[in-house]
Order: structure tokens, then C-alpha cells, then sequence
């Protein structure tokens, strides 16, 4: 067992170096952590109130949860600052970062722990607690331990570092008149009042019940298609952006009728959910809807396949079956891509939309159909038009509605509502509940540019729900864990310097990512690699030097001298 004489924080630089202080931009940060510098004595004025509104219990329990969760995401950062020291000196970053956030000097006592075994003992004195001081402030000496914040902040780090439950007591405390505070923990089934004790630091029972209900509300919404989810819910898509809405309100306008909607939009932006949306709001819903990606299909299969085809039609053709038309017979049929037809798929199109009438391929008998038509296409239409590549005559047939879908960065206001949208699909998909996006990778999402649209949103979601444990916040390396992507966000975030990040470690958590030594094996040159820096810098501020510079973490002189060289 260490005792008090041998007991020593290692220096702190490491901790101070992470917070980050972005003045312009209104932020403070601790690795990717957004943090807020607030008064200690409004957080008296706080504690006052929760007080008079909540009772002493209550609010206790209150501040004890807030000083959990606030110890808790300090513990996550233990792996990413000191993965190569001692366990002991690896512990020390929640004491630590208590004394740099200003909240109460921290002197180990006796501290004794085995992770592996899960074994832990620890005495600590606290020195000027700011909590005892606010206390003793507004309501006088206490009677009882009041370090609420900082017990629960103690208990919160140390059972995310630990892996299982450690709870920390006052033993004294200053609020009751003592020279100083001193805590102890011990796993918390070696408290007898262990169970009082956690009802204090455990969720709110209340709230897990609200939040249970809340889901069940949420999915009888769901199955109901209640109008109070249309806020954040619109025909299946979720928006609230002017761009989207817009979107929205063309398409419900277009659903009273049968007219043909020619959906145009990036790759990604989600044509076939506004398609099903249009088929779902119109009075068509308990009909067929079928989709069909044209490009999927080979162009000499594609007429049958859209059309059906008669036995003996060609060679293979032994039985007779109905196309996809047939099967969306009084429903919606959904073309994407639809530059890919064929001349005679784009002909017999061009007759059903005409004519409401068709043949299988191979047969002479002519078949009616009320189908309505909704096609999709690149901005790439109207110029395969021009180059004769696609009939004029169907153009304008399918032009006659048409709906632009904006992509994903037109319409960013959209993106945190996407990520809820997408983290509660994930979530349920693979039984896991996360803490959500971190603020750091939350910034860099709001600011990629998407190229893939929300398909690719959705599918960097999906990928950061499987790659964090439960209870744990997504970060950067769970987004992106591939460094070679050169425009991705976390190159240009991460290279602005400004971020101070430990070398990626193997856990359980982040995969591994790209190292160093694996970019120099590929041949990464620097030179390279600042250049692609400095010109995505230059993009992403519209050619503004000075903006580019912030970026950078450079002044405007020092990047105005290196853009002078790059162009030599
Ligand atoms: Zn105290």
C-alpha cells in the first residue's frame, strides 16, 4: 500500500496542454470535449435554488449525478493523455483535472487498487473546496458532508476508470467546520449504506421511466404516423431546414394528384425515401410501391424486367411472369436512375405514361395500367438529353413535376436532427445505447462538406454505434477511423494543431487507427501532406487567407509565406 510520503501527481502539462482555448469562435475545449468557464458563485446561486425548489435530497441527489457524469467523461480522456504511464499516475488525471478545473486541491492520502482484480482502496484530502465555500456562503456550517459535486465527480471517474462500481464518501468535511475535506472509496458493496449511497448516483428512476415512456410514445407514433411527429418527421425524411420543407410541401401538393414527379438530387440525398414518402401521403398508400434502380439492371434485361415477358419470348424465357409495372398495378413505381433506359425500355415507357397501356415483351396482347410514375435522376438528365442519349419526348413527359432534392450541405441546421434520426435507428438496430457525438466530432460533422450526402451521414453513424461501447461517447477516431481519407474532417481538425492528441491506442473503444509509422510506410511525404492541408484550408474559407490561416492555427503572414511557396 502507498502511503501519504511517497504519494506524488506527476506533472500536469499533459492535461493543461488539452484544453484549448478558441476565443474567436466561442469555445473552450478539453480534447473534444466543449467545456464553459462558468462563476463558482453562480453555481452557489444554482445549488441555492435547486435547494428551495427540489429539497435537500433531491438536490443532492441532482448535484451528485452532475459531478458523476462530469468525472465520467474526464475518465474517458485517461486512455487518450497517459496510455503510457503508470496505472497509478494514469489514475491521477481525475484528481488532477479537479485542481486544474478550480475546484479543490487534491492531496493522495492512501491509494490501493488492482483493475484487474477490481480491487480499490483510496483516502484523498481535499483542500478549498469551491462547494464547501459556495455552502457555507449561502446556508452557513452544515451538519453533514456537502461536497456534492465533487463526491460524485469522484465516484463518476473512478468507476468508469475502474470498470465497476466505486463510491466515495466524505469521511470530514470543511462545509461542517473542518480545516479540510477528506474522502474515501472503496468498491461500493463495502459500504453497508451502499444502497443508499446509489439511489443518490444511479439515473433519476424517474427520468429512466419518463425516457422509457418516451420510446414507447415514440414507436405507437411511429405505427400510428401522428401528425405531432411531423416537426421533425416529414413524409418518412427528417428536416426541419427551409431547403427541406420546401421539398416537403412540393411533394404533399404533388400527392393529391396522380401526376408524374421526376425526383433530381446527388447520389445520397434520399430520393427513395421522398418517393415512398409521395406514395404514403397520396391515396394510392394501401397500393403497391415498387422500386426499381434502373442501374442495377442490364440494359438488355431491363425492358423485361420493367414490363414482364410472355413464354418463348427468347431463349430462357420458359415461363411467362409480370414486370415490376404489373406489380405496382394501381400503386407507385419508383425509377431511380433513370438516364440508365434502354431506347426501347425509354419507347414503352414513354407509351405508359402517354397511353396508361403496354405489352410484355414478346407477346401481342396490349395490358392497361394505372401505375403512377415517380423517376429519379442526377442533375445528369437534361444533358444526356442534348447528347441524344435519352428520348426529349420522355423528358419533358417526366419533366412536367419537377422536385430538387438539396444535398446534405445545403441544409446542415439539418444534420443534429439527423444524427438523433440515425443514432435511435442504430441504436435499436444493435441494442446499444451510446452517449451520442462528442462536441469536438459533432463540430467537425457540421462543417464536412458530404460529398455521399445522408447516405453517408447515415452510414458514419451506423459505424460509430458499433465501434463505441455502451455508455460511452462517440468520438473522431470512431467516425473516421481511416487517416488516408485526406479530405475527411479529422485530418483538417486534427492538423490545425491545435488539438492536442495522444497516439492512437489499441482498446476496446477506438480501433486502431492509422499510425505514423503505417503513413510512412505508404510513402506519406509531408510536404504532401501540408500542401493537401493548406489547400483544403484555402477551400473550405473560400480562398480567405486570414480565415484559412485561423484554420490552420498559422498566422496570416506565416501561411501567405507558405501559399507563395507552393505556387514557386
Ligand atoms: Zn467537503
Amino acid at each position: 500500500m502507498a502511503t501519504s510520503t511517497e504519494l506524488q501527481f506527476p506533472g500536469s502539462g499533459d492535461l493543461i496542454s488539452q484544453i484549448r482555448f478558441e476565443s474567436d469562435e466561442g469555445k473552450i475545449w478539453l480534447n473534444e470535449q466543449r467545456m464553459l468557464m462558468i462563476h463558482a458563485s453562480v453555481m452557489g446561486q444554482l445549488r441555492k435554488e435547486l435547494i428551495d425548489t427540489l429539497g435537500v435530497q433531491r438536490a443532492k441527489g441532482f448535484l451528485m449525478r452532475f459531478g458523476y457524469h462530469s468525472g465520467w467523461k474526464d475518465a474517458e480522456l485517461v486512455k487518450k493523455v497517459r496510455p503510457d504511464l503508470s496505472r497509478q499516475e494514469a489514475f491521477y488525471v481525475g484528481p488532477q483535472l479537479h485542481g486544474i478545473k478550480g475546484m479543490v486541491k487534491v492531496k493522495p492520502v492512501e491509494l490501493d487498487f488492482d483493475v484487474d482484480s477490481g480491487k480499490f482502496h483510496g483516502i484523498f484530502d481535499w483542500i478549498d473546496s469551491y462547494e464547501s465555500e459556495v455552502h457555507i456562503k449561502e446556508f452557513g456550517v452544515s451538519e453533514e458532508p456537502i461536497c456534492w459535486t465533487l463526491i460524485g465527480y469522484a465516484s463518476g471517474y473512478t468507476t468508469y476508470y475502474m470498470g465497476q462500481k466505486i463510491i466515495f464518501k466524505e469521511l470530514q468535511c470543511s462545509g461542517m467546520g473542518a480545516s479540510h475535506c477528506r474522502i474515501e472509496g472503496r468498491r461500493a458493496e463495502e459500504w453497508d449504506d451502499h444502497a443508499e449511497l446509489e439511489r443518490y448516483l444511479l439515473p433519476d428512476p424517474i427520468a429512466e421511466e419518463l425516457f422509457a415512456l418516451r420510446h414507447e410514445l415514440s414507436e405507437l407514433r411511429e405505427n400510428f404516423g401522428s401528425s405531432e411527429h411531423e416537426e421533425d418527421l416529414l413524409l418518412n425524411s427528417v428536416g426541419r431546414s427551409g431547403a427541406f420543407r420546401n421539398v416537403c410541401n412540393l411533394i404533399r401538393r404533388a400527392s393529391t394528384s396522380r401526376v408524374t414527379v421526376l425526383l433530381q438530387g446527388e447520389t445520397g440525398v434520399g430520393k427513395e425515401v421522398v418517393a415512398r414518402g409521395l406514395h404514403e401521403s397520396s391515396n394510392r398508400s394501401d397500393k403497391p410501391f415498387v422500386a426499381v434502380n434502373c442501374a442495377c439492371i442490364p440494359p438488355e434485361l431491363i425492358e423485361a424486367e420493367l414490363f414482364g415477358v410472355e413464354k418463348g419470348a427468347y431463349t430462357g424465357a420458359t415461363q411467362s411472369r409480370e414486370g415490376k409495372f404489373e406489380r405496382a398495378n394501381h400503386g407507385t413505381i419508383f425509377l431511380d436512375e433513370v438516364v440508365e433506359l434502354s431506347p426501347r425500355a425509354q419507347a414503352a415507357l414513354l407509351r405508359v405514361l402517354q397511353e396508361s397501356e403496354f405489352e410484355r415483351v414478346g407477346d401481342t396482347r396490349t395490358r392497361r395500367i394505372d401505375v403512377r410514375v415517380v423517376a429519379a435522376a442526377n442533375e445528369d438528365l437534361e444533358s444526356a438529353v442534348k447528347e441524344g442519349k435519352f428520348r426529349a419526348d420522355l423528358f419533358y413527359r417526366l419533366n412536367v413535376y419537377p422536385v430538387h432534392i438539396p444535398p446534405l450541405r445545403d441544409r446542415t441546421e439539418d444534420i443534429p436532427l439527423l444524427i438523433n434520426h440515425f443514432l435511435g435507428k442504430y441504436h435499436n438496430l444493435y441494442n446499444k445505447r451510446t452517449l451520442g457525438v462528442s462536441d469536438m466530432a459533432l463540430s467537425a460533422l457540421m462543417s464536412y462538406k458530404w460529398p455521399g450526402n445522408i447516405r453517408e451521414l447515415e452510414n458514419m453513424i451506423e459505424r460509430g454505434v458499433i465501434l463505441t461501447d455502451n455508455n460511452h461517447t462517440i468520438d473522431m477516431d470512431s467516425f473516421f477511423p481511416s487517416l488516408s481519407e485526406p479530405s475527411h474532417p479529422l485530418n483538417v481538425i486534427n492538423m490545425r494543431g491545435e488539438l492536442n492528441r495522444a497516439p492512437a491506442t489499441e482498446t476496446a473503444t477506438n480501433p486502431p487507427a492509422e499510425t505514423p509509422a503505417q503513413l510512412l510506410k505508404e510513402g506519406f511525404s509531408l510536404e504532401q501532406l501540408e500542401h493537401q492541408l493548406i489547400r483544403e484550408a484555402m477551400e473550405q474559407s473560400g480562398g480567405n487567407i486570414s480565415a484559412a490561416a485561423r484554420l490552420l492555427g498559422m498566422t496570416r503572414p506565416q501561411l501567405a509565406y507558405r501559399l507563395k511557396k507552393i505556387e514557386e
